[in-house]
């Protein structure tokens, strides 16, 4: 999958010589001014400006879209080609040259046989080693004025293979900007211990049987009785080993942060709504046994690293906007019918906890 990233690179005009700036505003406008011509499918070969202009457009206009749409349509800018001098590779004249090396960048195209050359901040040279660094190519380099600036974007391309996701989901509420960014992470782990609870059910019904017509002290009652009592051994581990490695993740999490803990007090409240749900009523009981274990060992951890921690009931059930009562909808979306409110019913307490002063 190709991705891109782009650098601005914005320098006052006045900071250019006479000439320099001269060039700049007349060819860069010029070229604005003909890209619209351009992106329309004329072939307009401009006098006295660098033909190179016209042969970039081309080369990269069925790519541009990649870039940015709406600002593409608004305003179409001089395209370059870009080459990057990491060690001692070679200049090779493209349109933008980036010398590592000298931190300096090369504008060509403007001024007739030479470049303009524009120092890079530290920031601005490291935001291009971290993306060569990456596996990311620059792609090709936009440059346009505005009454007292030039710009120059560059865009890096990569063809980054998607990793492979782990049971954890990081969930990002975006209706909420105005009270900051709300996450959560959550782990997926429901699938594998269900697997392992319905093989205990299953073998438990057939053991049931065997005992009820007097079969279950035969090799094969015996042998199933054996399978039983290692698939809950299983399913134990994999709670405890579940319950373990989020500890220490979250626990990781709030000392990175140096961050306050908010435990949502909702024992009662998920023992109700999982005991309600009627298919896992012997997983459920589960469930609250570990939940309970869990709470225990992560406060345990967060006393030891002296993570301040607080229990507090954060509702999932009532909106957070208005405080009507929500209704859930398929797929945990919980949805308010009063103010319109709606999200997933694991964020509904995160968006209460930051309500709390
Ligand atoms: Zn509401």
């Amino acid at each position: 999958m190709l991705a891109h990233r782009t650098l601005l690179i914005k320098r006052p005009l006045r900071t250019f010589t006479n000439e320099e700036r001269e060039a700049l505003v007349k060819v860069l406008t010029r070229a604005d001014a003909l890209g619209n011509l351009w992106a329309r499918g004329f072939e307009v070969w401009p006098i006295g400006l660098d033909s190179r202009f016209a042969d970039k457009f081309n080369y990269f206009k069925s790519e541009l879209r990649l870039v940015n749409v709406k600002r593409w349509l608004a305003r179409v800018h001089a395209i370059f080609n870009v080459g990057v001098r990491l060690d001692n590779e070679r200049d090779m004249g493209q349109g933008v040259f980036i010398d590592l090396t000298r931190n300096a960048l090369r504008l060509r195209w403007v001024i007739k046989r030479r470049a303009i050359v524009i120092s890079l901040t530290e920031s601005e040279a490291k935001y291009i080693r971290d993306r060569l660094s990456e596996g990311g190519k620059p792609k090709l380099a936009r440059a346009w004025v505005d009454d007292e600036h030039l710009f120059i974007a560059i865009t890096f391309e990569r063809d980054a293979e998607q990793i492979t996701p782990s049971n954890y989901r990081l969930v990002i509420d975006v209706n909420s900007w105005k009270n900051g960014i709300v996450y959560a992470i959550v782990k997926d782990s429901t699938r594998n211990l269900e697997r392992l609870y319905n093989h205990v059910t299953k073998l438990e019904r057939k053991y049931g049987a065997l005992r009820r017509l007097g079969l279950h002290k035969t090799p094969y009652g015996r042998r199933l009785w054996r399978e039983i009592k290692a698939t809950k051994r299983r399913l134990y581990a994999y709670l405890r080993d579940y319950a373990q490695k989020a500890v220490s993740i979250l626990v990781k999490q709030a000392l990175n942060l140096r961050a306050k803990v908010i435990i949502d007090d909702i024992i009662e409240e998920s023992r109700r709504e999982l005991m309600e749900e009627k298919p896992l009523n012997g997983l459920a009981k589960v469930y609250m046994l570990y939940l309970r274990r869990f709470v225990k060992l992560l406060t345990n951890q967060l006393r030891w690293y002296g993570i301040p921690y607080e229990f507090k009931r954060l509702p999932s059930t009532t909106c957070p906007i208005c405080g009507s009562e929500l209704t859930q909808l398929p797929g945990r979306i919980m949805i308010c019918s009063k103010c319109g409110f709606k999200a997933d019913r694991d964020l509904v307490p995160i968006l209460w906890a930051i309500k709390q002063p």
